[in-house]
């Protein structure tokens, strides 16, 4: 794509730091571009907002939350109806689905009043429009920093587009060996990639050693250590987690890391902070590593069929009844969450739960 890259306050922080300490890991620049209190992608504006780079699908839609709504009161049964549990929602952005879901747990209200709802969020912009969000539905909301912060009771945790700006970090096989890929710069000052043939031990213990020159993997520590957590929380105490993001069934061998502004994907050195970045999620390592651990795995489902299942058709039949002149504008919203070539095949669904609990709402036997 196509060069001039702007040359946003954070580049001008990145060219110092490369030129001090030589080039950064693809997932220091991810975690700096998105995460940088000060110039940083998530922490100075509302993404999703008017304007905004890119639409989700609870933005979509109130039917995708009321999905995830039935979905938690099912879970909540299936742990034995605990009086009290951490409803947990993993990167909330402006906390529609989360206010969606509280609305649906009003159909029983015990499991209503059991859940503490918890967010973990990591921008402070954010933080206050979910506060703003979920005022109306009177729930005691509290944020924490990390997983690690929620107490011992029992969890339900969710997360739609969360993994997918976790920061990844890429490594390509040269001359034999496995290689991180960094991002420095050349004699202009224009961001690129580099790889420097150096031996990156990481890569080993990921089974890929017989790929040919030329391979590209990416891994994503932080999926690896949520998935670790997950084990030891669902051992010591039933519980769930649903992910809702996008990423193939199967790991692919190629970039995905990609840039997006005001809903078009541009070059990922384009505007340092001021772009969306993601990568992929490899849903086929997160089952691996999950199933490795003992945890019950089910899914990658794609999205259509897990709505499907969760009877969304249903649901959008009574909202059209209720307000027939807003029917178009409905069916509208259902194909983009349904339609293969929207968001119904790339998206997927995985739940990780312990692993004596019965087959969660929307997932086949
Ligand atoms: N789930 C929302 C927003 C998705 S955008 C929706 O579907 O509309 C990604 C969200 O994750 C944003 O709220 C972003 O600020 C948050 N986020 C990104 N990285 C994070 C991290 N490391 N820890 C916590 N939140 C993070």
């Amino acid at each position: 794509m196509p060069k001039p890259h702007n040359r946003t306050p954070l580049y001008h922080r990145l060219i110092a730091r490369i030129r001090e300490s030589g080039p950064l890991s693809v997932s220091e620049f991810m975690t700096l571009c998105l995460l940088d209190p000060v110039d940083g992608y998530y922490p100075t504006r509302d993404p999703l907002g008017a304007g905004g780079d890119f639409v989700t699908a609870p933005e979509i839609s109130q039917m995708f939350g009321e999905a995830l709504g039935l979905w938690v009161i099912q879970s909540w049964q299936d742990i034995g109806r605990p009086d009290r549990f951490n409803l947990v929602e993993l990167g909330p952005g402006r906390g529609v689905m989360m206010s969606d879901i509280l609305k649906v747990l009003r159909l029983d209200p015990a499991c209503r009043s059991a859940a503490q709802v918890t967010l973990i969020e990591a921008s402070a912009a954010l933080q206050a429009v979910q506060a703003k969000t979920l005022g109306p539905s009177g729930a005691n909301v509290t944020w924490v920093d990390r997983l690690e912060e929620v107490d011992d009771a029992a969890c339900l945790i969710i997360g739609n587009e969360y993994l997918d700006c976790l920061p990844i970090r890429q490594f390509v096989r040269v001359a034999g060996v496995w290689s991180e890929r960094r991002v420095g710069a050349d004699a202009e000052g224009d961001l690129r990639f580099e790889v420097d043939g150096q031996p990156a031990p990481e890569v080993i213990t990921h089974n890929f050693s017989k790929a040919e020159d030329g391979t590209l993997i990416e891994i994503c520590p932080a999926i690896d250590l949520l998935t670790d957590h997950l084990r030891e929380r669902f051992k010591a105490t039933p519980g769930r987690a649903l992910f809702i993001d996008y990423g193939p069934a199967e790991t692919e061998f190629v970039d995905t890391l990609q840039a997006l502004k005001q809903h078009q994907k541009v070059d990922v050195f384009h505007s340092p902070g001021d772009t969306d970045l993601t990568a992929r999620v490899d849903f086929a390592r997160i089952k691996n590593v999950a199933i490795g651990h003992g945890l019950a795995v089910h899914g990658p489902t794609p999205q259509e069929a897990w709505l499907r299942v969760m009877n969304i058709e249903t649901r959008a039949v009574s909202l059209i009844r209720a307000n027939p002149a807003s029917k178009d504008k409905i069916m509208r919203q259902l194909h983009r969450l349904l339609d293969a070539e929207e968001m119904g095949e790339l998206f997927k669904v995985i739940a990780l739960s312990s692993p004596e609990l019965p087959t969660p709402l929307g997932f086949a036997e």
